[in-house]
């Protein structure tokens, strides 16, 4: 029972891929280890610590996936004087590769926020801060009848009309071609210099801009014609609709301080911090695990009358208060750990007879006293 690295790298990127990254220098991906050596056991921790490593060696580990990055920032020495520097040497010595997934597993759905969201029991109804993932564009091509179908695959294999968990998504309209064949070409139907009329569909579908290149050159090989009559217009919409942190509406009304404990509680917290006022009613409310100060004003944006997040300020959180926008802060930790059982989980289904799968939970780096 084993696989080589790269194939759970595979996996994990289908449930978190890279290009989600909710910052542009945000470092995911395999960070330590060789694509070609082989996993028999991996865990699934918060962060990379000496402890983890020595639980990884314990454990007959060959992979720890980890939310926080071992390498952030940038190091310029991998040496026994630093921290990253003596988990990096371990690991290595020890035959064990380290992949981190950050802010990709915040953004993707089933990642940290719906694990989060769904822990407190709350159902989510939209993202808090959405991204644009890729540039889409509306491909239009006007095909003779009988070569729909062949125009039509050959888009969608190339990746033209996938929205979620379909593909082959396009929309056809029958009408009337026209076309007078001139001096020097060479028609498909038709004679030089006579007005030709044809019963036309035109095809419709949608296509990301990494695919653009491929579905046109493989639709142009497909189609019957010499010259292609065809048109791509930029879309201003984002079909897969991804973003950091998740809105959820309730159905029934709530105080802050009745999620305020509920939080607490589901979230196993030894105490949680509230800004803002305690009794006032609330129906909309912003989930955002980690760091969330920055995202208070766009809360408010979207009409949320609190957010549950943590590692608020001082000063956001009186920002938060100006602004109706009550603050329930579950610590860092606790608002990500979460993410851990559900990636297990997630990994099990796909790796099952292949790869064990641990999770680590006991990282906590803080104490209430
Ligand atoms: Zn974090």
């Amino acid at each position: 029972m084993a696989v080589v690295l790269a194939e759970v790298v595979k996996e994990i990127e289908n449930i978190a891929p890279k290009r989600l990254a909710y910052f542009s220098k945000d470092n995911n991906g395999l960070l330590v280890g060789d694509y070609n050596q082989n996993v028999e056991k991996l865990l699934v921790t918060l962060d990379v610590t000496e402890e983890i490593v020595d639980e990884a060696i314990n454990n007959q580990c060959q992979l720890i996936i980890s939310h926080h990055p071992v390498i952030f920032g940038g190091i310029n020495a991998v040496n026994s004087q630093s921290k990253e520097g003596r988990i990096i040497i371990k690991a290595i010595q020890n035959g064990i590769a380290i992949y981190s997934a950050h802010t990709n597993l915040d953004v993707a759905w089933g990642g940290v926020n719906d694990s989060l969201a769904k822990k407190l029991g709350l159902k989510v109804t939209g993202v808090l801060d959405s991204i644009e993932v890729s540039k889409h564009y509306k491909v239009v091509v006007f095909v003779p009848s009988e070569f729909k179908e062949k125009v039509l695959n050959s888009m969608a294999t190339q990746g033209a009309g996938q929205i979620g968990n379909y593909s082959h998504c396009t929309f056809t309209t029958l009408g009337e071609g026209t076309f007078k064949p001139l001096q020097g070409s060479n028609p498909f139907i038709g004679d030089k210099n006579q007005l030709e009329k044809v019963s036309e569909v035109k095809v419709e579908s949608i296509v990301p801009s990494n695919k653009l290149g491929g579905v046109l050159s493989e639709m142009k090989k497909a189609h019957s014609y010499e010259e292609v009559a065809y048109d791509v217009f930029p879309l201003k919409n984002n079909p897969d609709n991804y973003g950091l942190g998740r809105i959820s509406k309730l159905d029934n009304q709530t105080t802050v301080m009745e999620l305020a404990e509920k939080v607490k509680k589901e979230l196993n917290c030894d105490a949680v911090k509230v800004y803002g006022a305690k009794n006032k009613k609330i129906s909309k409310i912003a989930i955002l695990g980690g760091s969330g100060g920055s995202l208070i004003k766009q809360a408010k944006k979207l009409k949320c009358q609190a957010i549950i997040t943590s590692d608020v300020d001082y000063h956001q959180g009186q920002l938060a208060d100006e602004l109706g926008v009550s603050v329930i802060d579950a610590g860092h930790y606790h608002t990500e750990v979460v993410v851990i059982d559900h990636l297990v989980e997630r990994l099990n289904e796909v790796l099952v007879g292949k790869v064990k799968c641990l999770a680590i939970t006991n990282s906590c780096p803080y104490s209430y006293i």
